[in-house]
């Protein structure tokens, strides 16, 4: 049975491990670097993109994290964990992983809109995805090898490029498994 880890080490990890449940994989909490051999897919929850940075550094996961990505581990990161495995945010200075070729503006919908649902389309999907988003981010600009398959106003929300996946929005909170069975599809 293939095996996907949850970095667990801030935010709602609890739904993603439920979710993956669900659709027949065992998940797994990642707390630590060895946990990383053991898993063939990886998934990073939403909260707090600056707490999962600093958290990573000080639990000495972030390299091999990185390392693990490089080499091909296919990896879901939503809302925090799509800041969390960009290449740079718009703003300030925080770690990331820097694996997604794309730039991140964090709260990028604004306080008007900082939490709010979309039926959204999704490319390859043949019906809308019920699209959970709080204090979301949106792309601000993608690389060449980057896939866009939803956007909201021309900003890109759900992206792929190659084994990595990445949401703006939260499907473990509404049930969807959708795309987390694109990932586990993927492994
Ligand atoms: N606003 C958070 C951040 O910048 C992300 C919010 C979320 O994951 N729901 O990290």
């Amino acid at each position: 049975m293939s095996r996907v880890g949850v970095l667990a080490l801030q935010g709602d990890v609890r739904e993603h491990m439920r979710l993956l449940e669900q659709l027949g994989v065992d998940a797994l909490a990642v707390k630590k670097p060895g946990a990383l051999d053991q898993i063939d897919a990886l998934v990073i929850p939403g909260g707090e993109s600056t707490t999962i940075g600093k958290m990573s550094v000080r639990f000495g996961l972030l390299d091999p994290l990185r390392s693990a990505i490089r080499d091909g581990l296919p990896t879901y990161g939503t809302c925090a964990g799509m800041i969390f495995l960009a290449g740079a945010v718009t703003d300030g200075d925080q770690p990331l992983i820097g694996a997604l070729d794309v730039v991140v503006r964090r709260n990028a919908f604004g306080r008007q809109n900082e939490s709010f649902e979309a039926p959204l389309e999704i490319s390859g999907f043949e019906t809308p995805f019920h699209a959970v988003f709080i204090r979301a981010p949106w792309i601000e600009k993608v690389g060449g090898e980057v896939e866009v398959l939803s956007s909201i106003d021309d900003h890109p929300v759900f992206v792929r490029q190659g084994h990595l996946m990445a949401t703006s929005f939260h499907p473990e909170l509404t049930g969807d498994g959708r795309i987390h069975q694109m990932l586990i599809d993927s492994i």
